[in-house]
């Protein structure tokens, strides 16, 4: 299924999912080297870039995402129930039984990766609060050939855009913005950054649209029930590293209900997730106050090495990833 996404994955998530020998196809790809800052809110144009060092991104169609996924779990000999929708459940001492749409699914435990507004958060009664600026995005495809080997960011008092090449010929374009300080819609961002849109060819997707973010939820596990990706928690989508942070969490929560030791798993989800959520933060300050955001950016165009470690740490150094077991 089609999602709102920047579809930009980080290094750290173009090795995971090449580790799970996962292979996207080439329609719906096309590499990054890294991240390029844009802003030209003060008259003058500052921009500022900087390349992965621990190898290329990738952007990806989400449908080509979701393509490949189901193909190597074809070959893996996962039973997957396509069309499907959850309608409850329920647990006791030998394990859950799912109710869903094509009928009912038993298993040890439960691990849910159902979205920001997860429903079996809800029905596992893991309460979640949302943060005060309720922060949305929307997204759209333009038929262009990719003009950047980088992911371009661009800023404005407004909104940012996020501009990643997901094919030979298509560039995605995500807004994100405050909701609580105004409404928004393609149209209207778009007349933001008129450079930006100078370049876009025609749109050739349906615009997407998800939020608000900065959901936090108080603990990722109840019983047999184990939450993963944005349902488990999720600040902001602007380091664009859902992706990879839903990929890392699902494999340890499997590994933790392999070792029979699912109740570590709030814990564990807080140390995996600690360092996400402090840069993004971190980044969401610096892109609230325009003033400082631009003295940062001019900052990283001068000296580009910092702007490089920055990226380091944002996309999750150079941790190994520990899936041969
Ligand atoms: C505008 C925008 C830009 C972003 N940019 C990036 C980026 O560049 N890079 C990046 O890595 N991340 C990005 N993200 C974040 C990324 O999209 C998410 O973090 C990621 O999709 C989370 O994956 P997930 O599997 O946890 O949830 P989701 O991708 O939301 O998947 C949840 C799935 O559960 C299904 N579901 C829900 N309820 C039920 C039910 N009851 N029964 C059956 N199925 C159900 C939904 O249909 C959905 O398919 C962006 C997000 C937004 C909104």
């Amino acid at each position: 299924m089609d999602k709102a996404c920047g579809e930009g994955l980080m290094p750290n998530a173009v090795a995971r999912l090449a580790q799970m020998g996962v292979v996207p196809p080439a329609w719906g790809t096309h590499p990054f080297r890294g991240i390029r800052y844009i802003d030209a809110t003060s008259g003058r144009r500052v921009c500022a870039e900087a390349d992965f060092s621990q190898g290329p991104g990738l952007g990806v169609r989400r449908l080509a995402l979701s393509e490949a996924l189901r193909a190597r779990a074809h070959a893996m000999g996962v039973e997957l129930w396509e069309r499907t929708e959850a309608t409850g459940f329920s647990a006791d001492g030998s394990g859950v039984t799912v109710r869903t749409s094509s009928g009912t699914a038993h298993g040890q435990w439960l691990i849910a990766a159902d979205g920001l507004h997860s429903q079996v958060r809800k029905w596992a009664g893991l309460k979640a609060t949302v943060g005060p600026a309720r922060r949305l995005g929307i997204r759209q495809h333009f038929t262009v050939q990719p003009w950047a080997d980088h992911v371009e960011v661009w800023w404005s008092d407004r909104a940012e855009a996020y501009v990643t090449p997901v094919g030979p010929n298509r560039v995605g374009v995500a807004f994100l913005w405050r909701g609580r300080d105004q409404r928004g819609d393609m149209e209207t961002f778009l007349k933001y950054f008129p450079e930006l849109t100078g370049r876009l060819g025609p749109p050739e997707s349906t615009i997407r649209g998800a939020g608000p973010f900065d959901v936090q939820v108080a603990g990722q596990q109840a019983g047999r029930v184990l939450l993963v990706g944005d349902a488990a928690g999720y600040v902001d989508a602007l380091t664009g590293e859902g992706i990879a942070l839903g990929l890392e969490q699902a494999e340890a929560a499997v590994a933790l209900c392999l070792r029979n030791t699912p109740e570590a798993w709030s814990r564990e989800w807080t140390a995996l997730t600690r360092r996400h959520r402090l840069f993004t933060r971190l980044l969401l300050g610096v892109a609230a106050r325009p003033y400082l955001r631009r003295m940062v950016i001019r900052g990283l165009a001068a000296v580009p090495v910092a702007f490089q470690l920055g990226l380091q740490v944002g996309s999750g150094g150079q941790r190994a990833l520990p899936m041969a077991r």
